[in-house]
């Protein structure tokens, strides 16, 4: 008997996107417990015929854990499809916890994040040379608190590249943090909604008319916030493939 659950990231949202474990895992799986509210549906045509399928919107961590404990009992394979990957808001620590009370182990296939998917949707570098070395991958806080030393205004003074989750609907309140913590009114700042589906969105923006563009969009969940000097005009080239630079690969 296999006494463990599958953890797979489901990739941002094209089905292409997940990674070929993860499809494995998926297209051999007895039961799969999805997040519906954010894990492209299509994902499920992997799923073989008689797959149960589970949408953990409904469903409370108890009844989570149920269904796996179960399943397990029943000798089935139980895959948990998150969205994106699940080590960035994927609540799978609680999950872990809980499986390891009932004795029950698990195994981990990670996902393409969105806000890798949103980079590839608008074809960008986080890092660009001189100009941001550093991603801050953060949210602003909602019911789920935000530690004080944390807070969006407290990284703005980094002036670095942001990726910004679950903030989209309150998008007046992360502009007024970033620029009360340092960053320009200029700064660059792109919105990505569904990054990778069939019908993403983008929208650019400066941190001055972002809030303006949102509202008229529409836009209030599924989005990400991209902010910084990496999504301007100011670019320099690496020093690792110029040509004069000489390294263990390349004298
Ligand atoms: N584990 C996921 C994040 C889950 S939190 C990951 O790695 O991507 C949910 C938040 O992720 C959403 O509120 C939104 O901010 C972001 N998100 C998820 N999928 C997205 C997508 N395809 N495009 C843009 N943002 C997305």
């Amino acid at each position: 008997m296999e006494n463990k659950i599958y953890f797979v990231g489901a990739g941002p949202g094209d089905k292409e996107l997940i990674t070929l474990r993860g499809y494995k895992h998926l297209s051999t799986a007895d039961i799969v417990i999805y997040a519906g509210s954010l894990v492209n549906k299509e994902l499920l045509e992997y799923c073989k015929e008689d797959c149960e399928i589970h949408d953990s919107a409904y469903m409370n961590l108890e009844e989570i854990i149920n269904v796996m404990d179960r399943g397990i009992k029943e000798n089935k394979k139980v895959v948990r499809l998150h969205t994106g990957d699940f080590s960035i808001y994927g609540s799978i620590r609680e999950q872990v916890e809980e499986l390891s009370k009932i004795d029950v182990g698990y195994d981990c296939t990670p996902g393409v994040s969105s806000f890798l998917g949103a980079a590839s949707a608008l074809g960008v570098e986080y890092t660009v040379p001189e100009i941001s070395q550093s991603v801050i991958i953060t949210r602003i806080a909602g019911r789920t608190p935000v530690p004080d030393k944390e807070s969006l205004k407290s990284f703005a003074m980094h002036q670095t590249s942001m990726a910004i989750f679950l903030s989209v609907n309150r998008i007046e309140d992360v502009v007024k943090e970033l620029i009360e913590g340092g960053y320009e009114e200029d700064t660059p700042v792109a919105i990505v909604y569904k990054a990778t589906w069939k019908d993403e969105k983008s929208i650019r923006g400066t941190l001055l008319d972002i809030s303006k563009k949102v509202k008229e969009s529409n836009i209030n969940k599924t989005a990400l916030i991209l902010v910084g000097k990496f999504l301007g005009e100011e670019y320099y080239y690496s020093k690792l493939y110029h040509k004069d630079f000489k390294h263990e690969y390349r004298k």
